[in-house]
């Protein structure tokens, strides 16, 4: 089968690979149909993620059709489309079962898909077949009537964002949320929607890039801006997708007490500045870390199948299969390659 692999920054090519087959009563096989770009590939196609070198089979949001399953898989059979998670998750072991699938330890810590060394070798999602461990774990049908297309993040920019606002605003409903943009784009651009699909009271967006910001204020933002490290306001629900100490900052100034600031934005460095005394004196509730993906989409499929969602509105462009080199190579914030 073909595979595309990341070979270095701007370069990408289809490669022959053998393709997976089943080997437990778990697993099943499934045939990509969108796969959308990660905030974290786009970094990765300019260069500016140290840890991760290719080559490695690229890909890891997307939804899939399945198209064989083991002999014990109940949930899923052929044909079925399917969002699949980029975390492998057993949903059996300790971590699975408290829904921290993004630390399933059947599996070696950071199990993924298309993340080369870090996720290890599950393959991408841009290719033929993809094999999935634990389908009735991992694999979670498409309500009927939505778009693959719009949802393909489902995998991981969604529920990521999904985490930010979801269970705070559970926590405090019709609270106020900031959205501190930047680093990762789609992340903040999703946090906004779903802010205000879950009944926020105010969303207020900060963003260096206007075209971000015209984006969220069309999602129902309200522009607001930061200055370097400066507090913005008082929220009870604040997101740092900024990825900038100065973003990260003001993000954490700009929570109310007793608030919960969650920061999406991953940092290079070995430590990065925080107001720790501020945070302190406040009662700052501050989360970090990646995303435990599996049990945030269905969440994410709920709220599109009601029509409060569109995440398709955060797409930048969609592409052909076939174009996926050319597409690759410069990409936008948000690219979808779709097949039949
Ligand atoms: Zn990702
Ligand atoms: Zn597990």
């Amino acid at each position: 089968m073909e595979e595309l692999v990341y070979v270095s920054p701007g370069k990408l090519e289809w490669r022959e690979t053998p393709a997976p087959r089943i080997e437990s009563g778990s697993a099943a096989l499934v045939r990509p149909l969108a796969v959308a770009t990660c905030d974290l590939d786009v970094d990765v196609i300019r260069g500016r993620v140290p840890y991760l070198e290719g080559p490695y089979p690229f890909g890891h949001e997307g939804v899939a059709e399945v198209v064989e399953i083991g002999d014990d898989v109940t949930t899923v059979q052929p044909g079925d489309v399917v969002v699949v998670p980029f975390q492998i998750c057993c949903g059996d072991c300790k971590a699975c079962r408290a829904g921290h699938t993004g630390n399933c330890t059947s599996v070696p810590r950071g199990s993924s898909y298309g993340l080369g060394a870090l996720g290890g070798s599950w393959g991408g999602f841009l290719s033929d077949v993809v094999s999935v461990p634990y389908a009735d774990a991992m694999l979670v049908r498409l309500p009927d009537g939505i778009d693959p297309v719009g949802v393909a993040s489902a995998s991981d920019n969604l529920p990521d964002a999904w985490r930010t606002v979801g269970p705070p605003l559970a926590e405090q409903p019709g609270a106020d949320v900031l959205v501190v943009g930047g680093g990762a784009p789609s992340i903040g651009l999703y946090a906004v929607a779903l802010a205000r699909a879950l009944g926020a009271g105010s969303v207020d967006y900060a963003d260096r890039s206007p075209e971000r910001a015209v984006l969220a204020e069309s999602l129902g933002a309200r522009i607001v801006e930061r200055d370097g490290a400066r507090r913005i306001g008082r929220y009870a629900i604040t997101v740092d997708a900024s990825s900038h100490p100065e973003g990260l900052a003001a993000t954490l100034r700009s929570t109310a007490a007793d608030g919960i600031c969650t920061s999406v934005g991953i940092y290079y460095t070995e430590t990065t500045p925080v107001p720790l005394l501020e945070m302190y004196t406040k009662g700052i509730t501050f989360k970090t870390g990646r995303t435990h993906a599996r049990p945030a989409i269905p969440e994410v499929l709920a709220l599109v199948a009601d029509g409060r969602l569109e995440p398709g509105r955060v797409t930048s462009r969609t592409a052909a299969w076939a174009d996926a080199v050319d597409a690759l190579a410069d990409p936008p914030t948000k690219l979808v390659l779709t097949r039949p």
